[in-house]
């Protein structure tokens, strides 16, 4: 068992007891009751894994976006395909989307859907969130800016009616352009409007050349942050600048395969974690990278491992230890996400109190089996050791099948919005001829 409680540790063998849709109890040999007894015999039990910026909204899109940079995402997804979605395309998509995550074993997740294009967008994004089963922060954004005569009435709106109960599954935040990408006053109002809510702002920062911008700065200057923004990227920021979110309380996310693909400038792990941050993982686009976490963590560690010996050797010297450990990214894509979201006293790890979002890891496949290290075997799992999943004491996955959905009708819907969204289309990365027959 990998609690990723520090009170807890890991344990060769233990018993997690759920009571409603909350962990009662973590030990060796709790007593049973009349509770119904989950043999885990080879398999790990461990937090639900926390995703803490996607942008789900693009799941039907998958893979057309791996050979982009920036740039050309911009172009082709932001101001081409994006304006193609429909409310019906954004509802399949979170559906798809969040039942792809959970397959892969992350119960929660901050959906940062700018793609509201109409107020029904927003609902239809809710819908299917909801109907996913999935905990999710839900993150409402604008496509591009100028924002809608709408925007900051259908913010309170979608907040009031939609997420009025503090103990639900899916929670609310706003998705803000920043001043990276839009005009600075537009930051201003988002964060004023979140202020007045009470939910977290999430911005994309320090991204390639944009960084120059100084955005961190600027909010700092005119005395805006604080711990309730979640920075994302933050690649090109300056040490001064994560001294600021450092001291401010503030919370970062990182991609650092889609950073290291598209060209927003070498993964900043290592720099914020000497400046006191600790960040927390995100997969950003499925259209550029696959879904899975485990591989997040992966790309996370031979990032920083690559960067600090490639200095080292620069230098005339060698590393004589790793300062980065497979336990440090685990941790990353668990309890730093409950942080990042404002939910570690809900999720992200194995205590009692919190809730049961748990999934159980089958190493007893080839790719894992003969376990030597708990951490690195985290680390190297991947989807198919994803055996059971549990959100809020509810299973969703159980002996590696997803439950409660049928994904027949899931993967007819997502061909449907896949064809209607590239229909006609010419631009690079969607192989025309090979889609038609294989189907998702
Ligand atoms: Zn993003």
């Amino acid at each position: 068992m990998f609690s990723v409680d520090p009170e807890i540790g890991d344990l060769p063998r233990g018993d997690v007891l759920i009571d409603g849709d909350k962990i009662a109890a973590v030990g060796v040999d709790l007593p049973v009751g009349d509770a119904r007894v989950v043999d885990a015999t080879n398999r790990i039990v461990m937090p639900g894994l926390i995703d803490t910026h996607r942008h789900l909204w693009q799941a039907a899109l998958r893979q057309i976006a791996a050979d982009w940079t920036l740039g050309q995402y911009i172009d082709h997804m932001l101001l081409d395909l994006g304006t193609r979605f429909t409310p019906e395309d954004v509802y399949v998509a979170d559906l798809l989307g969040a039942i792809e995550a959970l397959d892969s074993g992350i119960t929660t997740i901050m959906d940062w859907s700018h793609i509201m294009r109409s107020p029904d967008h927003a609902d239809e994004a809710v819908r299917g969130l909801r109907e996913s089963g999935i905990r999710a922060v839900f993150g409402y954004g604008n496509p591009l800016p100028p924002p809608a005569e709408w925007y900051t009435s259908d913010v309170q709106r979608v907040a009031s009616r939609h997420f009025s109960s503090r103990n639900d599954l899916l929670t609310f935040a706003i998705a803000s352009n920043g001043p990276e990408f839009g005009p600075f006053e537009d930051t201003v109002t988002d964060l004023k409007l979140a202020r007045e809510l009470g939910v977290r702002t999430s911005m994309h920062v320090g991204v390639g050349l944009l960084g120059e911008k100084r955005a961190v700065t600027e909010l700092d200057r005119q005395g805006l942050l604080g711990p309730d923004l979640i920075y994302i990227h933050a690649n090109t920021c300056t040490d001064d600048e994560y001294r600021r979110i450092a001291d401010s309380g503030g919370h970062v996310s990182i991609s650092p395969r889609i950073e290291m693909q598209m060209g927003h400038g070498y993964p900043a792990t290592g720099r914020l974690c000497a400046a006191g941050i600790q960040p927390s993982l995100s997969i950003d686009i499925v259209s550029g990278v696959g879904g899975s976490l485990f591989a997040e963590m992966r790309g996370t560690l031979e990032a920083e491992r690559g960067w600090q010996n490639h200095r080292a050797l620069s230098e005339g010297r060698s590393l004589s230890e790793l300062s980065i450990t497979a336990r440090d990214v685990v941790r990353m894509a668990t309890i730093e996400g409950a942080r990042t979201l404002g939910l570690a006293d809900k999720v992200g790890s194995l205590t009692p109190g919190k809730q049961a979002d748990i999934i159980l890891l089958d190493i007893d496949l080839p790719n894992v089996s003969l376990v030597n290290n708990l951490p690195a075997v985290v680390t190297l799992a991947d989807n198919q050791n994803v055996d059971t999943v549990y959100v809020a004491g509810a299973p969703v996955k159980a002996a590696g099948r997803i439950l409660s959905h049928d994904m027949r009708r899931v993967r007819r819907l997502a061909v449907e919005s896949r064809d209607r969204l590239l229909r006609n289309w010419s631009g690079p990365g969607y192989v025309d001829s090979l889609a038609r027959q294989v189907s998702i």
